[in-house]
């Protein structure tokens, strides 16, 4: 099967919405689920209880892309929602995949699955494609407070973000391994999540609050014996980008360092609200990339003519459903 590239890119960011499950916490509250999807392509608000005012004042129906209900598999998201983008990566094009939602919500859950699927998918197009020579390098960092940190290394080191004129923004001395086979990539995938966990106990709850990006570079050439023409080097890198949750972009915010996390994570989480509600309309004008490093490190998988796919992650639970329509008013702004 051939990546769906034909017919040129649409270059409209493509925006979905996953809902999950009620939890168990959720159930064992009496929460009830007030959301559902429809026509594949909307969410609904179906709280009849809502009081008049209240129920005039918010849509109550929000279409996309593509919606995927409480009973839809990982797998379907992936195929549905992220694969064309996340393999355009084969053809030479730059790609980023985020998840967007509330802590809890199923960003991690969705994130990890779909970089899971789209370097198996990859790993199946080498095979399949024994005229090119790949070479596939994997790196993973996190963004806490502003400050970068190596997810392959256990060194704590803040690292600093470099302007290249020919590569663009760099993160200097990020580890950068050559993948040999699928199970490198299994044991990075969880080193980067034992990184993540580590951090997470040091700092509090660490994975709320920090975005996560594993970045896959593809770089292929003819091989010379099989093809003396054409021996074009193409080389993109995709993004799996696990957001923080998107409440700390909203919540009112307490003194000290909560406050200085806050205004950072607000700042990341905004800026990318911004340059993507920009991309969004049109690719002209100042786009504000180099306003946080989340999108000064992504600048080259958002701008130009790669391609982003969004899924917007979201608890159908009532006592969620502010933070679940500030999620579905991301959404809309991004589409
Ligand atoms: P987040 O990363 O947004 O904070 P997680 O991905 O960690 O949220 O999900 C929170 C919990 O809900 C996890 O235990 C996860 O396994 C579960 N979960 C999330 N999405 C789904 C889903 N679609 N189906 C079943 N369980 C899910
Ligand atoms: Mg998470």
């Amino acid at each position: 099967e051939e990546v769906g590239m034909a017919g040129g890119h649409d270059e409209k960011i493509f925006v979905t919405v996953r809902l999950r499950p009620l939890n168990r916490k959720e159930i064992a509250r009496n929460d009830v689920a007030d959301w559902d999807c429809i026509n594949g392509d909307t969410v609904i608000y179906k709280n009849a209880n809502l009081s008049m005012p209240d129920r005039s004042m918010y849509p109550s129906a929000y279409t996309f892309d593509k919606v995927f209900g409480c009973d839809c598999s990982t797998r379907q998201v992936y195929m549905e929602g992220a694969k064309e983008v996340a393999l355009s990566v084969l053809t030479g094009i730059n790609s980023s995949v985020f998840a967007y939602g509330q802590t809890s919500s199923g960003k991690t859950f969705t994130m990890t699955g779909i970089t899971e699927y789209t370097i198996s998918d990859i790993y199946d197009y080498i095979q399949k494609h024994t005229e090119r020579e790949f070479h596939l390098k994997f790196s993973a960092m996190e963004i806490y407070n502003e400050s970068v940190r190596d997810l392959l290394s256990t060194d704590n080191t803040p690292l600093r973000l470099l302007d290249d004129p020919e590569r663009g923004t760099i993160v200097e001395k990020l580890t950068e391994e050559i993948l040999r086979d699928w199970d490198h990539v299994m044991e990075l995938l969880s080193l980067c999540e034992a990184q993540r966990q580590i951090g997470e106990t040091s700092l509090n709850e660490t994975s709320s609050r920090s975005h996560q990006i594993i970045r896959m570079t593809v770089e292929s050439s003819t091989r010379e014996l099989l093809s003396k023409d054409n021996s074009s080097t193409l080389v993109a890198s995709v993004n799996f980008v696990d957001l923080a949750g998107s409440e700390r972009a909203s919540q009112s915010l307490s003194a000290g360092t909560r406050l200085k996390e806050g205004c950072h994570i607000n700042r990341s989480l905004l800026t990318l609200g911004t340059v993507i509600r920009k991309l969004s309309k049109g690719r002209n004008g100042h786009i504000p990339f180099r306003d946080s490093k989340l999108t000064r490190i992504l600048q080259s998988s958002l701008g130009g003519n790669a391609r982003t796919a969004i899924i917007c992650t979201m608890s159908p639970a009532r006592v969620h459903v502010e933070q679940s329509r500030n999620t579905l008013l991301f959404a809309s702004c991004a589409k």
